[in-house]
């Protein structure tokens, strides 16, 4: 046998291996139809979780508003699920378990208009065939009916009592499975992750009540909630729910409701982050991603806020029948599917300036005029990029939203307030919790009093004091410019005065050379300089008159680190912002500080610093006070 690839290559070993000790042949025979159902079986279920958001599913699909889940040893020795649904008659509970056996469609055009979770008629014979399973089910009229099998053999029907509805019991799950029983993780880690599917089918469910019990003890309990946002408070606690702003959106093929945090609320999982498709929970990438592009540049590099999406389209636009657990979806536009996500989710946490017809002339609202005395910023020009955004007028004429918008956000919720959250599941992350909007001095009240070490800045609000990180506010307001532009449009670009020569090591200047072109989209324009230098003529203009150079090291640095595409993209602008924005150390006149303050606090996303840190904290009089004995 010839042998290609290196000497040392995988494919080497691959074929030596093959050509010493494959078996000579074996003859080809059709699997007994047990064997063939239990290796099937592996697609539909692959561990505990899946099973149990196979059965729940199914509670869904009948009807059921209550479903209760009681585990043993995470669901590794026995899961449990009852439900209150429509149940099986005497006749259709013996067929339930049958391979392709299904209520939900007749035909592989009803396909295309499926409105229930199931279709394929798999899971309850998948899992019937991997463990000592048993159903009982009743519909409430006549005699209720128990259809136990075992390992897949034939099913023992018998005559049994039961409330209107389904008991289904999956004892031993995998013990003629070896194999899949070997990967199984411990308990714990079984039981978080269908604390995890459960969650997610409770905020896709709202007004289903759903349980996890293990030996008594509650892992998850969701009452009846009224709405989503009842829902969401149940889940994530009152306080982040209130940091949750409702999406509601419509666009061509596709309708997206629910909610989104802002990003001063996030978890190191995308496990809070929850999409259905037509009713459907799915993990479909495409979506995820469009979640992040509304949040980019927003959040620390592994941060999760949460969200609940309902995601409404034409059926006939999306396939739900791509794989046999049915959460990966394919829709005939993947590309505006991800979209719609980005805008709707955008939309909901963004604060965005409503169109200059609707707004009041800036002369009507004095506070603007006494509290910031006309100033122009001679370096970075927000002005400029204002005005080449025909839905965006400059920041002080809104600020009656801005007001609206905290007012909002300290507002109580109005049902989930009467409820207790639940304790959280063992072993959920911890979630880090930053300065929503709530917490920001109002702009239109302030007064800025001065600067401390040249590096925060002091602003009074009537009862308080803020103290201000200068370089991290102001870096969060030219960076929401930055990447507020529309797709691919940056602001303009400027020529520097005195062209600023860069020296580079000679690795660099290799990279710089080989980067150049795509620097030039973000503004830099640069050319070589002699051995290992380059000059910059031009730059993006927050940039002008900063940090050039080292803007252009760490841009470089950024664009030859990471790979194409947004998260690259996101790391250069934000390397761009961080160079272009004041530091500690850079003393500020008055003037300076209150443009500083007023384009931080009149952009998007005032209490996020883009790596998370915190941006300001407010010492109140009562503190003061306190502190000098008036008591
Ligand atoms: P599918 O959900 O794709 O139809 P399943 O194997 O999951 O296939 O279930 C087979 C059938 O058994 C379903 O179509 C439904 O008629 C019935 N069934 C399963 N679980 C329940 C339940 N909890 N309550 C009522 N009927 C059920
Ligand atoms: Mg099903």
């Amino acid at each position: 046998m010839e042998v290609v690839g290196k000497a040392d290559s995988p494919c080497r070993i691959f074929l030596a291996y093959d050509h010493h000790n494959f078996p000579a042949y074996m003859s080809i025979r059709v699997l007994d139809p047990r064997v063939a159902q239990q290796v099937a079986a592996g697609e539909v279920v692959d561990r505990p979780a899946s099973v149990v958001k196979e059965l729940v599913e199914n509670s869904l699909d009948a009807g059921a508003t209550r479903v209760e889940v009681e585990l043993g040893d995470g669901g590794t020795s026995h899961i449990l699920v009852r439900d209150d649904g429509a149940g099986m008659s005497p006749e259709d509970a013996p067929l339930s378990v049958l391979r392709h056996a299904t209520s939900k469609i007749e035909n592989i055009s009803d396909l295309e208009a499926v409105t229930t979770l199931g279709f394929r008629g798999e899971a309850l014979a998948s899992v019937a065939s991997v463990s000592a399973f048993s159903l009982t089910t009743s519909t409430g009229e006549g005699a209720g009916t128990k259809v136990a099998v075992e390992g897949g053999e034939d099913a023992r029907v018998s005559p049994a009592s039961h409330p209107k509805g389904t008991t289904i019991l999956v004892d031993r799950l995998f013990y003629n499975v070896p194999a899949r029983r070997a990967f199984l993780k411990g308990a714990r880690a079984e039981r978080a992750a269908i604390v995890e599917v459960l969650t997610h089918l409770g905020v896709a469910h709202p007004s289903v009540s759903f349980r996890l019990v293990e030996k008594g003890r509650d892992y998850l309990s969701l009452p009846h909630a009224g709405d989503l946002l009842e829902r969401l408070a149940q889940v994530h606690g009152v306080a982040r729910a209130r940091a949750m702003r409702k999406v509601e959106y419509e666009s061509g093929a596709f309708e997206i409701h629910g909610y989104a945090a802002l990003p001063s609320v996030t978890e190191g999982s995308r496990s809070s982050q929850t999409i259905s498709v037509n009713g459907r929970w799915v993990r479909a990438e495409n979506l995820t991603r469009g979640i992040d592009d509304a949040y980019r540049a927003t959040l620390p590099s592994g941060r999760y806020p949460p969200v609940a999406l309902r995601v409404e389209v034409d059926p006939r636009r999306v396939d739900v029948n791509v794989h046999p657990t049915k959460q990966v979806v394919r829709f005939s536009e993947e590309r505006a599917a991800r979209a719609a996500v980005a805008a709707a989710v955008r939309e909901a946490i963004e604060w965005r300036p409503p169109p200059p017809a609707a707004t009041p002339r800036p002369t009507e609202r004095p506070y603007t005029q006494e509290s910031f005395p006309a100033y122009r910023s001679p370096a970075p020009d927000f002005g400029r990029v204002a005005e080449r955004r025909p839905d965006y007028s400059p920041p002080t004429r809104d600020l009656d939203e801005v007001r609206e918008r905290l007012a909002e956000a300290s507002k109580p919720l109005s049902e989930a307030v009467r409820q207790e959250p639940p304790q959280e599941p063992p072993g959920a992350s911890v979630p880090e919790e930053l300065p929503e909007r709530g917490a920001l001095p109002r702009l239109e009240e302030l007064r800025v009093i001065g600067q401390l070490a040249a590096g925060y800045i002091l602003v009074e609000e009537p009862g308080s004091l803020w103290i201000v990180d200068q370089h991290v506010a102001h870096e969060r307001a030219i960076l929401d410019r930055l990447t507020d532009a529309e797709e691919g449009a940056l602001p303009t670009t400027q020529s520097l005065l005195v062209p600023e020569v860069v020296e580079l090591s000679p690795g660099e200047a290799t990279d710089a050379a080989e980067y150049l072109e795509e620097l030039a989209v973000y503004g830099f324009e640069a050319e070589p300089f002699g051995p290992d230098c380059m000059r910059i003529t031009g730059v993006i203009s927050t940039l002008a008159g900063r940090d050039v150079a080292g803007a252009f090291r760490e841009a470089l640095a950024a664009a030859k680190g990471t790979g194409p595409g947004r998260r690259r993209e996101d790391h250069i602008l934000a390397t761009i912002a961080c160079h272009s924005a004041v530091k500690l150390g850079d003393k500020l006149s008055k003037e300076e500080m209150e443009e500083l303050i007023k384009s931080w606090l009149t952009s998007r996303l005032p209490a996020t610093c883009p790596h998370g840190r915190s941006i300001c904290f407010r010492l109140g009089v009562n503190e003061v006070a306190r502190k000098l004995d008036r008591h």
